[in-house]
C-alpha cells in the first residue's frame, strides 16, 4: 500500500498546520477584525447589488472593475500596476513562488507576520530572520544590512507597521534597507487604515519595492481581498502564477461596491485609532504590564516573567479570546497581543484584566 509519508516532501510531514483556535462563544480580540459590521442601509443596499451576481459564469479573470475602484478609493499611483490576491496570504505566496530557486532565501525581521517564513519554507525557500532590538522593536539596521550582505536575498518582507509589535519601523532604515538590497522588496502596509503612513509614494524611487495592501483590517475580512501595487515588470511576470479566477465573483461584486462607501470604514478606522489611544492609556494604568506603543489596530503587551500563558488562560476563562505569543519564544517571551474592539468590548478586556493583576 502507498504510505502518504513515502511521497510527501519531509519538509511537509515535518510542519505544523496554521493553528486558528475556535472562537465561538468568544468575545474575539485575537486576529485584528474590524469589530464593526456594516450599517443596516449599507447591509441592504449590498445585499441589493449582490442579488444580480450571476453565479453560473466564471468570474471576471482580470477584475478590471474591482480593480478599477481600488485605483480611485486607494490613489494608487498612476504609473504602478494592481495584482488581486484572495487574501494577501496568496500575494505573499505568490512572490515566494515565483522567487523561489536554490540559493534565494527570503529574509524578515524577528518577530514579524508568521506567514512569511511559512509561505517561504513551503516554497523550500532558505529563510533568514534577523532578529529587532530587544528595548523596542526597532530595526535593527546594521544587522539588516549585515544580513543582506551576507545572504544576498531574493525577497525582503517589512510589515509597516509590524505585526505583533504593531509599531511603524523607521523610513530612513526602510530607505537604506531598499538601496541595499539585491533583490525584490515587499513593504506589507496591512495596518495603513490605523498607521495613516504609507509607502506607496516611494514606488517611484524604487523599482525593486512593491506594496502589499488588504482589505481585511479595514473591515472585510470575511471576502479575502488583498492586492499588491508596483512596477508592471515586476506585476505582469507574477499574474503568470496567478489562478486564472482567483478572486471570486461575490468577493468582486461586493468590494467593488463596498468600496464606494470608503467614509464608513475610513470612519471605523478613525473610531478605532481613537479607541486604542483610550485602551492603551487603561492597559498603561494596570500594574507590571508593559504596553508597546501601536500604530495598527492591537496592541501588545508584556506580562511579567512566566505569567502570559496564565493571563491568556484566565481573559479565557472569562470569555476573551487574545493572541498568547509567548510561545514563540524569543523576543515575543511573556507577550500578549490584543485587537483594539468596541469601546464595550475594550472595556471588558480591562475589566477582566483588573480583576486578575
Ligand atoms: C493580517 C495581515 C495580513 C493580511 O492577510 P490577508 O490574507 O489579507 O487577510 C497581511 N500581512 C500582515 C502583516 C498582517 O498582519
Amino acid at each position: 500500500m502507498t504510505q502518504p509519508s513515502q511521497w510527501l516532501r519531509p519538509a511537509l510531514l515535518a510542519a505544523q498546520a496554521y493553528h486558528v483556535p475556535d472562537a465561538t462563544g468568544y468575545l474575539k480580540l485575537d486576529a485584528m477584525e474590524n469589530p464593526y459590521p456594516l450599517p443596516p442601509a449599507l447591509h441592504d443596499a449590498w445585499l441589493a447589488a449582490l442579488a444580480q451576481a450571476p453565479l453560473h459564469r466564471y468570474p471576471d479573470p482580470q477584475a478590471h472593475a474591482l480593480r478599477q475602484q481600488l485605483r480611485a478609493r486607494f490613489d494608487l499611483p498612476q504609473a504602478a500596476e494592481i495584482l488581486l490576491g484572495n487574501g494577501s496570504d496568496e500575494l505573499i505566496l505568490l512572490l515566494c513562488l515565483a522567487l523561489a530557486g536554490s540559493g534565494r532565501p527570503v529574509l524578515a525581521p524577528e518577530p514579524s507576520f508568521v506567514m512569511y517564513r511559512l509561505l517561504a519554507q513551503a516554497c523550500q525557500m532558505p529563510y533568514v530572520g534577523v532578529p529587532l532590538q530587544a528595548a523596542d522593536f526597532s530595526l535593527d539596521t546594521a544587522a539588516m544590512l549585515a544580513a543582506i550582505a551576507q545572504h544576498q536575498p531574493a525577497l525582503i518582507f517589512l510589515a509597516y507597521p509590524n505585526n505583533p509589535t504593531g509599531n511603524l519601523f523607521d523610513a530612513e532604515a526602510l530607505r537604506a534597507i531598499l538601496a541595499a538590497a539585491p533583490g525584490l522588496v515587499v513593504l506589507d502596509e496591512a495596518y495603513a487604515p490605523f498607521a495613516q503612513a504609507s509607502t506607496l509614494s516611494w514606488l517611484a524611487d524604487y523599482p525593486n519595492l512593491l506594496v502589499l495592501r488588504t482589505l481585511s483590517k479595514f473591515g472585510l475580512a470575511g471576502l479575502r481581498l488583498g492586492y499588491l501595487v508596483g512596477a508592471p515588470a515586476w506585476l505582469h511576470e507574477l499574474d503568470k502564477l496567478r489562478l486564472p479566477y482567483n478572486i471570486n465573483v461575490l468577493t468582486q461584486l461586493s468590494c467593488t461596491f463596498l468600496l464606494q462607501h470608503t467614509p464608513v470604514f475610513l470612519a471605523q478606522a478613525a473610531q478605532i485609532r481613537s479607541d486604542r489611544a483610550q485602551l492603551a492609556a487603561a492597559l498603561q494604568a494596570l500594574p507590571s504590564l508593559t504596553v508597546y506603543p501601536s500604530a495598527a489596530n492591537f496592541i501588545l503587551l508584556r506580562t511579567p516573567p512566566h505569567q502570559a500563558d496564565t493571563w491568556f488562560k484566565q481573559l479565557k476563562a472569562h470569555g476573551i479570546l487574545i493572541k498568547n505569543l509567548s510561545p514563540a519564544g524569543g523576543l515575543l517571551q511573556d507577550c500578549l497581543r490584543v485587537t483594539v474592539g468596541t469601546p464595550t468590548e475594550n472595556q471588558a478586556l480591562i475589566a477582566a484584566l483588573q480583576a486578575m493583576v
